[in-house]
């Protein structure tokens, strides 16, 4: 560390991302929930010469197109719209901008909203789920800090009803709740719906996972238009070109293809299923996932014996090394192909190791 980071954050601890690793091609990677099918054709045709000629200019400051494409999309007007570079960017703001008196969230839920905390400044109150992983909605009556709920969570793919949502919201208008829908396509029901109903919501998407778009790096958030204009205050403040005109028109065309959408969203819903049901029959234990992933464990065998035993057979799946996740793998739900080698894998090492 040199000696001139801020003392405030000399001891922050980064946040860690699923690996990328370089060999990719020799894996089947099932670490960081990225859709197992190309982006849609209409964005292979989006990108081209002119897009890459127009790179010369800045992008555009106010997203139009995309806010337009995305508000009609998600039935809201384009001032309930902020773009940004991935969700994440979005929950930076949200972190960073609007919890004065601190964030409350599940003691198992997405990695980064504790990081976020730290690199803010920001208090945190960790709220346990139950034993069976659930969000329990009293928990969270009597806190004053922004929520954070990631709907469906993760890493355990368990979702809370829109009605649950609505009852969060309504336990008190004073305080902001953050739903982070990041797989809400995967079968939850999304909140968007109570954005006329609650001046205290705000919705979190993004593009990264059933979007088939990690890499171009697009979110957006959803509110109500007084708080998407602060928000959008924020971001404007901090990189007013934050979204590249690639990734936009990128992001434009792949909102504009419902056809493609529907048909990823349900191819991976049935491998979901597929999945499940082997490993389940194999005597494993899932939680029941609206995501598209899933979180489950071996019958005597740890979390790690199990990611480790996945990766020698070239399956890189995420581990948690925590005492509430250490006993459960995270796993994509791959493509038809990597479905079938999962249960494969997971058949031998069950034999292997409980031997
Ligand atoms: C993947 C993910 C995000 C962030 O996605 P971006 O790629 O930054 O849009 C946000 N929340 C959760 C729970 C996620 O899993």
């Amino acid at each position: 560390m040199s000696e001139y980071i801020n003392s405030r954050l000399s001891a922050l601890k980064a946040y860690v991302p699923g690996e990328q690793p370089a060999d990719m091609d020799r894996l089947i990677k099932l670490n960081t929930n990225e859709n197992p099918f190309p982006p849609s054709p209409a964005v292979l045709k989006a990108v081209d010469c002119s897009a890459v000629t127009s790179l010369r200019r800045y992008s555009d400051p106010t997203c139009r197109l995309l806010r337009e494409a995305l508000a009609r999309a998600d039935g809201v007007k384009p001032e309930n719209i902020v773009c940004a570079n991935g969700s994440d960017e979005i929950l930076a703001l949200l972190f960073h901008g609007f919890c004065e008196k601190g964030a409350a969230f599940p003691d198992v839920t997405y990695g980064f909203y504790s990081v976020w905390c730290d690199m803010f400044g920001v208090e945190k109150k960790i709220v346990p789920l139950d034993g069976e992983y659930r969000i329990n909605i009293a928990d969270y009556a009597a806190l004053p800090q922004t929520l954070f709920i990631a709907n469906p969570n993760a890493p355990t793919g368990i979702a809370l009803k829109k009605s649950e949502i609505a009852e969060m919201l309504a336990q008190n208008r004073r305080r902001l709740v953050v739903v982070d829908e990041a797989y809400v396509d995967f079968g939850a029901q999304s909140a968007v719906g109570l954005i006329n109903e609650f001046d205290n919501l705000v919705i979190t998407r993004t593009f990264s996972k059933s979007r088939c778009l990690a890499g171009a790096r697009v979110g957006w958030a959803i509110a109500p238009a007084l708080l998407a204009a602060d928000l959008e205050k924020l971001r404007s403040s901090f990189n007013p070109y934050n979204i590249n005109s690639l990734s936009s028109a990128a992001a434009c065309a792949a909102a504009n293809d419902a056809d493609y959408f529907e048909s990823c969203k349900k191819a991976v819903i049935e491998n979901r299923a597929k999945l499940s049901a082997a490993l389940t029959a194999l005597g494993c234990k899932l939680t029941d996932s609206s995501a598209n992933f899933i979180f489950v464990s071996l019958p005597d065998i740890s979390g790690e014996e199990y990611y480790k035993a996945l990766r020698k057979r070239g399956i890189l799946v995420r581990w948690f090394d925590a005492p509430r996740t250490r006993d459960r793998v995270r796993m994509t739900v791959g493509d038809e192909e990597a479905v079938t080698a999962v249960i494969k894998a997971t058949e031998e090492i069950i034999c292997e190791l409980r031997r």
